[in-house]
């Protein structure tokens, strides 16, 4: 393991969540997760405060303010006591900024995609509403049932930010506020490596980069 603390960066549907599961696969019990958007999908879900405070800028596709997001995920980084893989943290260079601060000194994964694969990924994406599950509308990963999530049996849904006006936003975002988070800290000494998820060896390249 070359570093406890793992941070994968990527445009919407790049494809990281896919990877960061086939990684985890017979791992699971050696990694820590933090993913920020399933902790506020889940604190919507359950209508708590943050949950309350987050659902607007989600559902418009930006991002939800700072403190929020730090407060909940540079504590989380720390307290790790296993490798932790931090999915959509840090998203903007502010964020960045305060995690170095906070003495996190991780190594970056960043996820590419063109595109116009992240568009046509989103459009059709399916979200199990009950534990999160993703599938896909055309062959990639579909569900045995249609509508219904393999796991758990619960209905599939759209993310309420998976429409083309968000994806377009939530592009646009990236592009502007996460995509420096990555000259930010390789500028910071961080080592930071690129994986192309549209090539047929993504899964093999995470491997090594974390465990070879
Ligand atoms: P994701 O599931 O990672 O695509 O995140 C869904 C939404 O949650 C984003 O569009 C943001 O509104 C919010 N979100 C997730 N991570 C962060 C973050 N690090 N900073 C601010 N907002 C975030």
């Amino acid at each position: 393991m070359r570093n406890d603390k793992i941070i994968f960066i990527g445009k919407p549907n790049a494809g990281k969540g896919t990877l960061q599961k086939s990684f985890l696969e017979g791992r699971s019990e050696e990694f820590e997760l933090l993913s920020v958007g399933d902790l506020l999908r889940k604190a919507r879900k359950e209508q708590t405060e943050l949950g309350k405070k987050a659902a607007a800028y989600m559902d418009a596709g930006i991002l939800v303010p700072d403190e929020l997001i730090c407060g909940l995920a540079i504590p989380a980084l720390q307290s790790a006591t296993k490798p932790i893989i931090s999915d959509g943290f840090p998203r903007n260079v502010y964020q960045a900024k305060a995690m170095l601060d906070a003495g996190i000194s991780p190594i970056v994964i960043e996820f590419y995609v063109d595109d116009n694969v992240a568009r046509e990924r989103a459009l059709n994406r399916l979200i199990c509403e009950k534990c999160g599950e993703t599938y896909t509308l055309n062959q990639f990963h579909p569900p045995l049932v249609e509508g219904i999530c393999d796991k758990c049996g619960s209905p599939l849904g759209k993310r309420s930010d998976d429409n083309s006006e968000v994806v377009e936003r939530r592009l646009k975002e990236y592009q502007e506020k996460t995509l420096p988070v990555i000259n930010f800290l390789a500028c910071n000494n961080i080592e930071v490596h690129t994986i192309d998820t549209s090539s047929s060896n993504a899964a093999d390249q995470l491997i090594k980069l974390l465990i070879d």
